[in-house]
């Protein structure tokens, strides 16, 4: 029999014990189907207790619980509807019954209490918050609702709309919010707790107040304000095309509201049931997973890292001025070195507005981004390169140039020194030719503008040792960025697979598609913007050299027989934004901002290159242009450039934007089912090579396996 192991009982004297949520081996409790069981169980044998006055619930972790067992959720939610709607709701009148124990309950919430966690605190007739606690319902940000009674309780409690707000929201509300709204009952310090709830519990135990709170809690809701309501559910339906989670818990409340407790969990596990169906819910409970994965193997690089105290960027451009901000802003104080003055002072200047963003953004103090920006050393020379121990090297994308820069470099620092170049396109297997000891050297790819962007590429060339790439991985980490390994490659992973996607992009407008069209179709999907406006975004002059040499590197599947549209409008000299016409054409706002509009120029010159115009639905746009991604997605992990499909996946959200819903090219395709994407490419192969699903793409189809286990 296995011991309990989540949750020990302790008395109290005069028949009140504590029910102490400390959960065996772990740092935090969690509320998996293995602690929700002790649980039933412990509710009945306490129901007969006839001795029993009062329960308090505490936890012995730095939090009271964190919510439900995530990882839990993947097999579950590959159940159908109705059988996720049985088991939650065998889970949840455990709560329920928990709560209905014939004696006052008090929680005692120290840190956070989320999900489940703070549904089970719902579920008692008191809840005293430690002042640094935090509570929340942040299922919504997992594509689902609260199955523990969220949607039921907290509307009881704090009243329709703000819990809907609440639960819309996901965001953890503080101690004194919720206090304010009614959820909590006191807020008292961390060493208070367990003595205030305990004396809460007592005084209740000698009063008939819990069960007037108790009778409230079971029935229906009685009036609320239903013109807030409204407006917070017409907030949820704008989004609901690809986020429905809020919608879905709007109409559990309204739907609950008019009927008592029992009846409105019956509502809400019907509704989870169906919302844990989604692909939303899908991708976005991989993306946890995934998000899980990277930081566990973060863990594992830290082990092998060398440490970083100080770091140095060559070249204070656009990358360089950006990476030493990154840098001194999380605490690694940088050397920044330039071949001339006035770019010296550029970059300076660069890092100081970022700093001075922050101070107007008020997420900054002035002090602090005065010491950020003195902690970049500007120099025209080598001098205390040997005080390095990491160099980023960010100069103009020039091969020739890199290699003796970096040559230069090694020359100066300490034999231990990592060396990183931030290429974006050259080989590091190339590059690392140029050194004497190339297993120091790793390229280090972050993306535009660095302060914003989260991802970084980790570019391991053939002899690149594990400490380098561990090492130039703690220290991306270091800068509040995530760090996936990948393996060299032309595009490396994150523009190797979106150059797929723009190659199927240029196609279609070859094919006499209408780029505003695609566009508008692409956005529909869930990109933050159009192939047609990131080009002009980019800039027509860099994605004509990207794709080309990117294109050039995998003719089997990129190859483009044609003069495409980016390279006629670079040519042309429409740029994009940096010139005002592109794809459309841009004017600024009050504010400076780029505004597009159509331009008929544009179309008159992609005329001279298409096939006659012709509608395509968006379905086959979509098709063209996100099948050529998962084909190139798939490729990539056969080769190894990634190991894992979580952290293709991840590059995609965190480096492009991939839309969230459909958590990432290889998501995407789990999610459309392997054989109905090999039976799309093959109905497109007469395009080429980009809509030819690998080997194991086929076998996958046929085995009906997935990506993502
Ligand atoms: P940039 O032209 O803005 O800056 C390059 C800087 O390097 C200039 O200030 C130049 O004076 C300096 N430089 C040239 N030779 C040098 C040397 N020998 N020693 C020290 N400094 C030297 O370019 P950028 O956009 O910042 O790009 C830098 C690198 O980052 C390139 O390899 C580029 O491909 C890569 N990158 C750029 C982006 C982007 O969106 N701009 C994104 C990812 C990677």
């Amino acid at each position: 029999m296995t011991q309990p192991a989540s949750i020990r009982v302790v008395a109290q004297g005069d028949g009140f014990i504590e029910v102490c949520f400390d959960r065996c081996q772990s740092a935090v409790n969690t509320l998996d189907a293995h602690t929700i069981e002790e649980l039933r169980a412990l509710t009945a044998s306490l129901r007969d207790d006839t001795a029993l006055r009062g329960v308090l619930v505490t936890s012995a972790k730095d939090s009271f619980i964190v919510g439900a067992d995530i990882f839990e959720f993947t097999a579950l939610f590959d159940q159908t509807c109705d059988e996720i709607a049985a088991f939650n709701a065998g889970q949840s009148a455990v709560f329920s019954a928990f709560g209905d124990l014939p004696v006052p309950i008090v929680v005692a919430i120290n840190g956070l209490a989320l999900g489940g966690g703070f549904e089970i605190a719902l579920a008692a007739d008191y809840r005293v918050a430690a002042d640094d606690a935090r509570v929340g319902l942040p299922e919504v940000s997992l594509g689902i609702i609260p199955g523990f009674g969220g949607t039921v309780r907290l509307p009881r409690l704090i009243g329709a709309a703000p819990a809907l707000s609440w639960i819309a929201s996901g965001k953890p509300q503080t101690a004194a919010a919720a206090l304010e709204a009614g959820a909590v009952d006191a807020v008292v310090p961390l060493v208070q707790l367990r003595a205030a709830a305990l004396a809460t519990l007592r005084v209740a135990a000698d009063g008939d107040d819990w069960l007037r709170r108790r009778s409230r809690r079971q029935g229906a809701i009685g009036d609320f304000d239903h013109d807030a309501f409204a407006a917070l559910k017409a907030q949820a339906q704008k989004v609901a095309g690809h986020y429905p989670a809020a919608l879905t818990a709007a109409e559990a409340i309204e739907a609950g509201a008019v009927v008592a407790r029992d009846a409105a969990l019956v509502l809400e596990s019907l509704a989870f049931g169906r919302i844990a169906r989604t692909p939303t819910a899908a991708a976005l409970v991989q993306l946890f997973i995934n998000e899980q994965l990277l930081k566990k193997k973060g863990r594992g690089y830290a082990e092998i890292a060398r440490p970083i105290r100080r770091g140095a960027v060559l070249g204070a451009g656009i990358m360089g001025g950006g990476i030493a901000y990154a840098s001194a802003a999380r605490g690694v104080p940088v050397l920044m070195k330039d071949i001339t003055q006035p770019a010296l002072d550029l970059g300076r200047n660069e890092a100081r507005k970022l700093g001075s963003r922050q101070v107007a953004a008020g997420r900054m103090q002035q002090a602090q981004a005065n010491a950020i920006a003195e902690a970049i050393v500007p120099t025209l020379d080598y001098q205390n390169f040997d005080t390095v121990d990491v160099v980023v090297e960010a100069v103009v994308e020039n091969l020739t140039v890199k290699k003796a820069v970096l040559a230069d470099v090694e020359a100066r620092v300490r034999p231990d020194v990592v060396l990183a170049s931030n290429t974006s396109s050259l080989s590091i297997a190339e590059l690392g030719t140029a050194l004497q000891r190339p297993g120091n050297f790793v390229g280090m790819h972050f993306f535009n503008p660095v302060p914003v962007m989260p991802l970084v590429e980790v570019i391991r060339g053939p002899q690149t040792s594990d400490a380098a790439a561990a090492t130039v991985a703690g220290y991306a980490a270091r800068m509040g960025k995530t760090p996936v390994l990948v393996r060299d490659c032309a595009g490396f992973l994150v523009n190797r697979i979106l150059t797929a996607y723009f190659v199927g992009f240029l196609r279609l407008i070859h094919d006499g598609g209408d780029f505003e069209m695609v566009d508008r179709a692409m956005e529909a999907f869930g990109w933050p913007m159009g192939p047609a406006t990131l080009q002009d975004v980019i800039g027509m002059d860099t994605s004509d050299h990207v794709v080309r040499f990117i294109a050039a590197a995998y003719p089997q599947r990129m190859r483009m027989d044609f003069t495409h549209a980016i390279a006629q409008m670079a040519a042309a000299g429409r740029y994009g934004q940096k010139s005002g016409r592109g794809f459309y054409r841009y004017a600024s706002d009050d504010k400076g901002r780029p505004v597009k509009r159509s331009d008929v120029e544009a179309g008159a010159l992609l005329a001279t290159v298409q096939a006659p115009p012709r509608p395509f639905a968006d379905a086959e746009i979509v098709d063209r242009l996100m099948l050529p991604m998962i084909v190139e997605a798939s490729t990539c992990l056969e080769e190894g450039i990634a190991d894992t499909p979580a952290e293709i996946d991840m590059s995609l959200i965190l480096g492009i934007g991939f839309p969230r819903h459909y958590g990432g090219a290889l998501k995407y395709a789990d999610l459309l089912g392997l054989a109905a994407v090999v039976e799309r490419c093959d109905a497109l192969a007469a395009l080429g090579g980009g809509y030819r699903p690998t080997a194991q793409m086929r076998r996958m189809a046929e085995a009906g396996t997935r990506f993502h286990g």
